[in-house]
């Protein structure tokens, strides 16, 4: 008896419209977002503007006259920041790549924020990983 009765709950909670319908849809969503999504390059690439070494050059007047732009790339390894500076052709898809990356991640974070709320409305208590002990 007890058992039918969560049964039929679940069922309602279930219905077209409901709420895990509407997790349902955006988790989909999300996950045609990542099938979409293109390359992905580890670390960021950040654009500098330098000066040069010449003392007489006008880049040591105002920023605008800097030379550039010249592309980074920056991430961890072993613990130990690395920075590469990128060649012109590199420079040309790594940027997209690395912006790629960023949105692969934010897509992951709103797949784990919308899991959660699955399993929120599933059994009344948030995934094990964001419960407080
Ligand atoms: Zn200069």
């Amino acid at each position: 008896m007890e058992a039918s009765m969560s049964r039929e709950k679940r069922k309602k909670g279930n219905r077209k419209g409901g709420p895990l319908q509407a997790y349902e849809r955006a988790y989909r969503r999300l996950a045609r977002q990542l099938g979409s999504l293109g390359y992905i390059l580890k670390g960021s690439v950040q654009v500098r503007w330098m000066q040069c070494g010449y003392a007489a050059c006008r880049c040591h007047r105002a920023p605008r006259f800097r030379h550039g732009p010249y592309y980074w790339w920056t991430s961890k390894l072993g613990g130990k920041t690395v920075t590469w500076v990128l060649s012109e052709e590199e420079e040309k898809f790594y940027l997209a790549w690395a912006r790629n990356r960023q949105r692969l991640e934010r897509i992951v974070e709103e797949m784990y924020r919308v899991s959660a709320k699955v399993a929120q409305a599933k059994t009344g208590q948030p995934p094990p990983s964001l419960r407080r002990r």
